[in-house]
């Protein structure tokens, strides 16, 4: 089968980058590993308003199980600061129909999706490149768009760099629980959950709630849950996966393949957030490959993709990357202290005022710019428990 673009993987990024290059009028052929778009989902699903709008997505209603006008956030002991707004800030997806619903846009747009064909490896010869999948026959391109999510074997095959941070993720879906319907909650402990966080979302009738850690997950959502208080409520699913921390990896291109979305590592390294800052990228990558393909210059134009990519995310992912390594090495006593100070000089003003679920580059700064609140969380980010 030949196209002038293949992309390995129908998640939102492959999706997304489809829907760009189909929209110049490539030939997108699209290979995804299951018989179903969006399942096996290995994700919380929230996804803020801002970044939907950025994607230029208008979601539809029944992709929507839940909207959120804001987040708590509570520390170790329980030192709580809020963050909220007049008007929804995230919504609740239903993260399979939302991939289904992506993936349509793509098809409407012209690009064939194949079902139930993983490929396995990949050929780059002189102005094409051939991915077998594992039936055995080939789809080739000019140009393979790798939107393959976090495992990253085609990655490797293309000789690109796979994100290496990763922690592992276990997640509940919780009927009856007894949460607030308007605010998500983020719990952060390096007792109990080391590397991450745990987190509650609200759906329509109950809960998501997750945690991520450096070890034993599972083991550590289930004392969680019993912590929470959500012991009676009702455990309808489980799932598990894992979540990118590193931030974005160093390139994403060669002469002939481009990488997008988790296997690119474009991932918020604060919260694991991966559908907006990946679905970004994946729609650059997507016009750039269709300019490429079209002007018939493939092998030097693909570094442009990397350069986009980097001048309009580079500083945000720069700034995410810190906060990570601080909440990596920070105490529970130097959390506290920190939640503590945020709350008394006017952090959750800021955050309210600066804050922006995806590009937090901007409220981190003046965070930690407000004179007394920097002092204070640097008196407690040295604190050892
Ligand atoms: C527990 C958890 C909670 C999360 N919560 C959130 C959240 O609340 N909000 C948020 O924004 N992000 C969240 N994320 C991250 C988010 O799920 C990812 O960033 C996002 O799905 C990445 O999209 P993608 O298209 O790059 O990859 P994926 O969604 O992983 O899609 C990759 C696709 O490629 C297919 N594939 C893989 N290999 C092949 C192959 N060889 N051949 C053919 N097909 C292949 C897969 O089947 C899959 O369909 C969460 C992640 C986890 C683990």
């Amino acid at each position: 089968m030949k196209g002038d673009v293949v992309v390995v993987g129908c998640g939102p990024a492959g999706s997304l980058a489809s829907l760009e290059a189909a929209k110049k009028g490539l030939e997108v052929l699209v290979l995804e590993e299951h018989n179903v778009v969006g399942e096996p989902d290995h994700c919380a699903g929230l996804v803020s308003v801002s970044g939907l709008k950025r994607l230029g997505l208008k979601v539809p209603g029944e992709c929507i199980l839940n909207k959120v006008y804001g987040a708590r956030f509570i520390s170790p002991s329980g030192v709580e600061f809020t963050v909220r707004r007049g008007t929804p800030q995230a919504l609740v997806l239903d993260r399979r129909a939302f991939d289904r619903w992506l993936a349509s846009l793509a098809h409407d747009a012209g690009a064939s999706i194949i079902l139930g064909e993983k490929a396995t490896s990949l050929k780059v010869e002189a102005s094409e490149v051939a991915v077998t999948v594992r039936s055995g026959w080939e789809a080739r391109g000019k140009v393979v768009i790798d939107a393959e999510g976090c495992r990253g074997k085609i990655a490797k095959l293309a000789g690109l760099p796979r994100p290496r941070e990763r922690i592992p993720a276990v997640q509940y879906e919780l009927a009856g629980a007894d949460v607030d319907r308007d605010f998500v909650e983020l719990h952060f402990s390096r007792t109990f959950a080391p590397g991450f966080f745990a987190w509650v979302i609200p759906t329509e009738n109950g809960a998501r709630v997750g945690l991520g850690a450096v070890s034993q997950p599972g083991k550590r959502l289930a004392a969680f849950i019993r912590k929470r208080g959500l012991s009676d409520a009702k455990i309808i699913r489980k799932m598990a996966g894992t979540i990118i921390t590193g931030g974005p990896v160093k390139r994403t291109y060669t002469s002939h393949i481009v990488t997008v979305g988790d296997v690119a590592g474009q991932v918020k390294q604060t919260t694991g957030g991966g559908v907006v800052m990946g679905g970004l990228c994946a729609k650059m990558a997507g016009q750039i490959v269709a300019d490429a393909v079209l002007k018939g210059d493939v092998s030097r134009q693909l570094v442009k993709y990397q350069q986009s990519w980097r001048k309009f995310l580079g500083r945000e992912f720069f700034y995410m990357g810190l906060a990570r390594k601080v909440l990596n090495k920070i105490s529970d006593k130097g959390l506290n202290g920190a939640f503590m100070a945020i709350r008394e000089h006017g952090g959750s003003e800021i955050l309210e005022r600066y804050g922006d679920m995806d590009f937090e580059a901007t409220a981190l700064k003046k965070l930690l710019s407000s004179p007394r609140t920097l002092l204070i969380t640097i008196a407690h980010l040295f604190m050892v428990s």
